[in-house]
């Protein structure tokens, strides 16, 4: 199972200031079935109770962050950051982290910082554990419970979460051959998100000659980070019509003309990017290729989560 850590109160654990949970509708419903959770409160895990004071982050003029209990004062950064250094090795068995947005703990972004002992703040901060939890995993593919809503954005997370997981499951110490399988497989969708990273990242590999952990280190943060970004239209469509080249010799002129018409009308919007997948997978079956067979891009995540109907 993929293990995917995840802010207590998004499953309904009453673990807020105000004693409430943000239970997410997805995270609780639909991603469950396919991942275990690793539900971390590091405020609750930090010693403080439930109701509790409200705690502010402040941006200093070394550019650096620190939460404070607002009544008190009292600084519990430190705190914070040493609740998930104590659980490195759990946090390095995720694939996954979605973190409850806002939170001057938890939030992954746009939290509101202050400026110290004033009242104005801009929406400019990362919760501390979050600042934390990145830079102890920086491929980790992370997400925040509200972008999740967005079609796009939830796609893009799911995918990165199982990309993610095949590169956790690979044998350890890594070899060159795996990894290069693993590039191999994942090749057209860094196609579809990311043409540099597609290139340079080919570039890489195939200048390797020893694999060794800080190279695939560097590899697996390039490629999450290539991933990242959710594809566009333009790019799928360049993928798709890559994908058309290998059914040259065994389509008719007709069904070439209608295949080609129909990846101009996902990139037209007036169809969904499932059509053109379906009709793909139709043609695999017909015509076996064994690279294409390979290719995570048809099949990123499961088919009953519903994610590509949206795009
Ligand atoms: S946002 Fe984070 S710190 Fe706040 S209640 Fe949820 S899990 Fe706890």
């Amino acid at each position: 199972m993929i293990k995917v850590g995840i802010s207590s109160c998004l499953i309904g654990h009453k673990v807020r200031y105000d004693g409430g949970h943000k239970a997410s509708d997805f995270c609780q419903n639909d991603l469950n079935e396919f991942v275990e959770y690793l539900p971390l409160c590091p405020e609750i895990g930090i010693g403080l109770p439930i109701p509790r004071p409200s705690i502010r982050l402040e941006g200093l003029e070394n550019g650096t962050t620190r939460a404070l209990i607002t009544k008190t004062g009292e600084d519990i950064t430190t705190k914070l950051r040493d609740f998930a250094d104590v659980r490195k090795h759990q946090l390095n068995e995720l694939s996954g982290y979605v973190l409850c947005a806002k939170s001057p703990s938890c939030g992954l972004e746009r939290v509101r910082l202050y400026t110290p002992g004033e009242k104005d703040n801009r929406k400019a901060g990362v919760g501390i554990f979050a600042q934390r939890l990145k830079e102890l995993e920086p491929a980790l593919p992370m997400e925040e419970d509200g972008r999740l809503n967005d079609p796009h954005l939830r796609e893009n997370f799911v995918l990165r979460l199982f990309v993610y997981s095949e590169w956790k499951a690979l044998p350890r110490p890594l070899n060159k051959k795996d990894v290069l399988a693993f590039h191999t497989r994942h090749k057209l969708l860094l196609l579809a998100h990311n043409q540099p990273a597609y290139r340079a990242l080919g570039k890489r590999l195939g200048e390797l000659e020893q694999l060794n952990e800080s190279f695939a280190q560097d590899y697996i943060v390039q490629v999450m980070n290539a991933l990242a970004k959710p594809a566009s239209k333009a790019n799928h469509t360049n993928v798709l019509q890559h994908v058309q080249g290998y059914f040259k010799t065994n389509l008719s002129t007709v069904e070439r003309e209608a295949l080609a018409q129909l990846i101009l009308e996902y990139r037209a919007g007036l169809e969904p990017l499932s059509a053109p997948l379906a009709l793909f997978k139709h043609y695999l079956n017909l015509y076996p290729k064994d690279y294409l067979a390979g290719q995570s891009y048809f099949q990123p995540y499961p088919q009953s989560l519903r994610l590509r109907y949206g795009l």
